[in-house]
């Protein structure tokens, strides 16, 4: 550098001096111009000596060229004088701000490897560790970035990990109390990541993790796992998203084997993905997997199987393989009629109408405003753990209780519990209720405080409503798809009577897709359980809309078959409303002008679709 640095200014002068024999024609050097040369010569070589010995006049040179946006030639300034200044015996912590800005230089050189080498050792010193937290998060950001251009995506995948944590909620849409400020600054830098994760990832092959020892390589995977789940959330970053989730998967494979639940969990996350991406074989061999590791690890005949069994048909179906299908379903029934019996549905219809817990909330089916239910309770009576003070309105629930059974037993708060306990065990995770009863007016308020984000459900199409919704945190944030929690409910919700409402892809609310992996609904076991055997897979709402005709066909045993069209999805099947047979409920939609609408905008949502 030094020697490049001293050679320019010379050739200059030399080339002046050129220029100027030949304008003054054959003529020798005057002793002025003689003089001239020696002068530019000895300006020169002090210039560059004194940039070269003295820190403060390079440090001034540097930021000079750094203050004029000249970053790549600054860069060589900026790394001499720091060597100068480090040999001049100052401590690491008074070159750390220089670092971080010579870092910058080398970034804008592309030279990623050095760049992130400063910036991790400025950022680790009491200086860094004292910046404001906005410029840290920047710095860090940066960082990131720099790690995933030079090839230590581990080191990125780390960072954006924790951005992921920090920014809790926010890194959640449909949020009722819209996150601002810092948490929101790390969801965006974690959004606008998804490209460069992209791009690094080879999306058809497993990224090979390199780290010392097998629990740092593990690490790695849940952070994979975590950014993989928050990806495959946001619209466009399919490529990112399965880039990290497969990733993940082949290095839980190979360290803990197909067999254990981590491994299968990411089947739930990254089987959905493929399969939208179209990439439906690749989707098949994660079910084939998943299926096969769960039937081995809860025995051949648990109904927990049923969620890979309809994942796994559910492809086959899609790939125009009706016979294996067929085959899977008939396996699936084989199953709940062991579990659950032959007469499963029979009795069901009149309790679930009289309690009126079966109605489908959307857009397409609103409440009205009037409606409150009768039999809200305290969900922590119930042993549900509550995340906010237990007397407000949002930490009660409808009891919603079985008729012919102890209401105190068999009832909805108690199978939350239930299903909460079972599921605390098996991930190891907090969980909690976040938020269960709204009432409209509450609902009213807090879309009118934050509609103009478009995060909240306009009043009357949310099913918090209804007192049946609750919102699920683990950690003291939203549900995510990558917590093992979700697993556990993903398998096990439907024998506690709980669906899943708005599963991705929906357009249940206004906007784009309202996919919530924390919005959970009660509507009874058995409903719960006629979803799970015979209702279309993730669509909720229209099954509940045509529920009379799917407790009909379960009833007489005819069941839909794959490949054929689902009857019950006829328009005149849709019902919504169903008769009030509950002398103290108070049902929606009781009478036939109701009905009416209601069923129009069920044929107008399946017009949309
Ligand atoms: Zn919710």
């Amino acid at each position: 550098m030094g020697i490049a640095m001293l050679k320019s200014p010379l050739t200059g002068v030399f080339s002046w001096q050129r220029g100027r024999q030949i304008a003054m024609g054959l003529r020798s050097p005057t002793l002025f111009s003689g003089a001239f040369l020696c002068l530019a010569i000895a300006f020169t070589v002090y210039f560059n000596v004194v940039i070269r010995i003295n820190p403060d006049a390079a440090q001034q040179r540097f930021e000079t060229l750094y203050e004029a946006g000249s970053l790549r030639r600054a860069a060589p300034h900026g790394e001499r004088t720091i060597a100068m200044r480090l040999k001049r015996n100052e401590s690491a912590n008074d070159v750390a701000s220089l670092k971080i800005k010579t870092a910058k230089t080398q970034l804008a050189r592309k030279k990623y490897e050095r760049g992130a080498t400063l910036m991790r050792d400025g950022l680790a010193t009491p200086w860094g560790k004292a910046l404001d937290r906005r410029s840290r998060i920047e710095i860090e950001n940066q960082l990131a970035r720099a790690y995933i251009r030079s090839g230590k995506i581990e080191d990125a995948v780390s960072i954006y990990a924790s951005f992921l944590e920090l920014a809790g909620d926010a890194a959640s849409h449909g949020d009722t109390r819209a996150t601002e400020g810092i948490e929101a600054l790390y969801a965006e830098l974690l959004a606008d990541a998804d490209s460069e994760f992209a791009g690094a990832l080879n999306h058809t092959d497993a990224y090979d993790i390199a780290a010392s020892s097998v629990q740092q390589k593990l690490a790695t995977a849940s952070h994979m796992a975590s950014l993989g789940g928050y990806y495959g959330m946001q619209a466009g970053s399919e490529y990112a998203a399965a880039g990290l989730l497969s990733s993940a998967y082949e290095t839980r494979k190979e360290i803990l084997g197909g067999d254990h639940q981590d491994t299968v969990q990411l089947t739930l996350i990254l089987g959905p993905l493929y399969a939208k991406m179209g990439r439906l074989k690749d989707a098949e061999n994660l079910y084939l997997d998943a299926f096969h590791a769960q039937e081995r690890v809860k025995g051949p005949n648990s109904p927990d199987l049923s969620l890979y069994i309809k994942l796994l048909a559910g492809v086959y179906e899609k790939q125009n393989r009706f016979t294996e299908a067929q085959a899977l379903y008939e396996h699936m029934r084989r199953l709940f009629r062991d579990a659950f019996g032959a007469q499963r549905y029979a009795v069901n219809r009149a309790q679930d109408r009289r309690v009126y817990i079966n109605r489908p909330v959307s857009q397409f089916f609103p409440l009205e405003e009037e409606y409150a239910p009768s039999d809200l309770v305290s969900a922590v009576e119930y042993s549900v753990p509550a995340s906010k003070l237990p007397a407000i309105d949002e930490m009660k629930l409808r009891l919603a209780p079985d008729t012919n059974a102890d209401a105190r037993e068999a009832n909805l708060p108690v199978r939350l519990a239930q299903l909460i306990s079972l599921c605390r065990n098996e991930s190891g995770e907090r969980i909690s209720l976040r938020s269960g009863y709204r009432s409209y007016k509450t609902q009213y308020i807090l879309f009118e405080r934050n509609g103009a984000r478009g995060t909240v459900t306009p009043p009357g199409i949310s099913e918090h409503q209804t007192g049946l919704a609750a919102d699920i945190n683990v950690n003291d944030r939203f549900m995510r798809q990558s917590d093992r929690a979700f697993q556990c409910f993903e398998e096990n919700a439907f024998r506690f009577g709980f669906i899943l409402s708005y599963p991705p892809g929906n357009n249940y609310l206004p906007g784009e897709d309202s996919y919530e992996p924390w919005h959970w609904r009660y509507v009874g076991v058995q409903t719960a359980q006629l979803y799970r055997e015979a209702g279309p897979y993730n669509q909720p709402q229209e099954f509940l809309a045509a529920l009379p005709c799917y407790q009909e066909r379960a009833i007489n045993g005819s069941f839909p078959t794959a490949g054929e069209p689902d009857i019950c999805q006829e328009d005149a099947k849709i019902v919504a409303a169903f008769p009030n047979e509950g002398a103290d409920e108070q049902p929606i939609g009781e009478n036939a002008e109701t009905a009416r609408i209601l069923n129009d905008s069920a044929h107008a949502a399946r017009g949309r679709r």
